[in-house]
């Protein structure tokens, strides 16, 4: 819609401007630094980093009423800097001019109602919000957009040149990070560590083909963390890991946009989502945060983190009912279909600890749960939910296990709804259904394959036709009529297709 064409009272709050005052907070010792430069962790302790904007409590003078039409006209402009996580600017990176802002079409992922049989097997209604539809097809996209954004600023303003963006990954990172270094170019370049056969190959495909720097060692992500945390620490090096507090950020606007999708009612809503390096769970709690101190929710939806068995930090942490006996332990990983969430020391522990917190106290009682599912669950469901019209990745078949067991646990109620975050587009784990159909999966993964659930090609070769066709050597006349009229027999044949 045009500029022109909105409503007068929306138009002074429609395109935003730059207005924000940000610092970093320490989550150890709570000192705070400057945004000018790019800091990882706390330079007096060490300790990760959120953001934080001295100008939010100004966003409380809006009503939250005025706040809803706002990002909700804001779809309609043909504005790209707002179309992406940007539409909730002021929330996000409040301040960013809009032209240092990156958009390659993250955010705006869509809502998808589960059908009716799904439901029923699945034990409730439920929503899948299909992350995996983001530009480089998993949610990294929508962090990486707001970190490199940040970058694209201090370039800007003359305070960085040239940038190496390094990251250690479990796929997604990578494929991300060299997706939006890439749209930078010559002004960033990228390199990425990843755990040498611990990404599927379309993952690896992913930052080879986007031009970055592709180092692959032994060991698992943890180990690659190790490295890159070294390198961000003696050298000039831009670290984009969800250590980076930017990533945090620009992954709020998950919240942001269910809150919206809902029509800024949440009250019986369960949201549903995988815990790796535990960033994504980090920023969707702050946003729902953000979104209740300013008045644009009114209630705190329910929060459960799932984790599979064989990579459980997080939900052994909090298995211990006492907060004060709690004690953070890293485990050791095991092989797992939801390999970009097989982390067994994350990262933003701390902001989890901290955000986890603040959440309940905010809702006035618990609210953010955490619930462990087995391998073979994951990929049961998985498969189950492709079967009935999504895209969801493995890791979206661990919320989905994690829905269905929070349910058995009493955790959901029979009138409470799911939202569902599949983290990633299933196409980039197929090789999980590959093998779960071939029943190969290593032993090491406690999956066997269910016969109900596996789908294989059927071959066509009819063993007494001599003649059939061959790439550069076509059949014709009576051939190639034999050949077309035994290949739809067997086809009819085996579908039991009536005349
Ligand atoms: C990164 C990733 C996760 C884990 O998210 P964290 O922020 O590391 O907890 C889950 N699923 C997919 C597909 C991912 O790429
Ligand atoms: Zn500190």
């Amino acid at each position: 819609m045009k500029l022109s064409d909105f409503p007068d009272d929306i138009k002074p709050y429609l395109i935003p401007k730059p207005n924000g005052d940000m610092f970093y907070r320490c989550l150890g010792c709570n000192k705070t630094f400057g945004i000018e430069k790019l800091l990882y962790t706390c330079p007096a302790c060490n300790q990760v980093l959120l953001l934080y904007d001295n100008h939010f409590n100004s966003l409380k003078d809006i009503p939250g009423n005025l706040w809803h039409k706002i990002f909700d006209y804001r779809k309609m402009l043909n504005l790209p800097a707002v179309k992406g996580i940007y539409r909730f600017h002021e929330f996000i990176g409040s301040v960013i001019p809009l032209e240092s802002i990156v958009y390659l079409g993250e955010g705006h992922t869509p809502v998808i109602r589960a059908n009716k049989t799904l439901e029923a097997a699945a034990g409730g209604p439920f929503f899948f919000k299909n992350d995996g539809q983001n530009p480089s097809a998993s949610f990294k996209d929508r962090g990486m957009a707001s970190a490199l954004s940040y970058i694209q600023f201090l370039i800007h303003s003359g305070k960085l040149s040239e940038v190496l963006a390094i990251c250690a990954s479990t796929g997604d990172t990578s494929a991300s990070a060299a997706l939006y270094g890439s749209y930078l170019t010559p002004h960033i370049k990228s390199a990425v560590l990843l755990p040498h056969k611990k990404v599927t190959p379309q993952q690896l495909s992913q930052p080879l083909g986007s031009g970055a720097v592709v180092f692959e060692m032994p060991g698992v992500f943890d180990d690659c963390m190790k490295v890159v945390e070294s390198l961000s620490s003696q050298y000039k090096v831009a670290l984009l890991n969800s250590k980076n507090a930017w990533r945090i950020l620009g992954q709020e606007s998950y919240s942001y946009e269910i809150a919206q999708e809902f029509e800024y009612d949440l009250a019986d809503k369960v949201i549903i989502l995988p815990i790796g390096n535990a960033g994504n769970l980090s920023a969707v709690m702050s946003g729902f945060i953000k979104f209740y101190e300013a008045g644009i929710i009114n209630t705190l939806p329910k929060i459960i983190g799932v984790q599979s068995s064989h990579a459980d930090p997080v939900f052994r942490y909090y298995s211990e009912p006492d907060p004060a006996k709690r004690k953070f332990v890293p485990v050791a990983v095991k092989p797992s279909v939801a390999q970009a969430a097989m982390i067994g020391n994350p990262v933003s522990m701390p902001r989890i600890i901290h955000l986890e917190n603040a959440y309940n106290e905010f809702a006035g009682k618990q609210k953010v749960f955490f619930v462990q599912v087995e391998e073979q669950s994951i990929m049961d469901w998985g498969l189950k939910a492709n079967r009935n019209g999504h895209i969801a990745c493995t890791h979206g078949g661990e919320s989905l296990a994690a829905f269905v067991k929070a349910r058995s646990l009493g955790l959901i109620d029979a009138n409470e709804v799911g939202v569902i975050d599949s983290t990633a587009h299933a196409i980039k784990f197929s090789g999980f259904q590959d093998m779960y159909f071939q029943k190969t999966i290593p032993a090491d993964f406690e999956v066997s394959s269910n016969p109900e659930l596996i789908n294989l090609p059927v071959y066509l070769r009819p063993n007494d036709l001599e003649k059939v066709p061959e790439p550069g050597k076509p059949l014709e006349g009576k051939d190639l009529e034999i050949f077309i009229n035994r290949i739809s027999d067997e086809i009819a044949a085996y579908l039991k297709l009536s005349k």
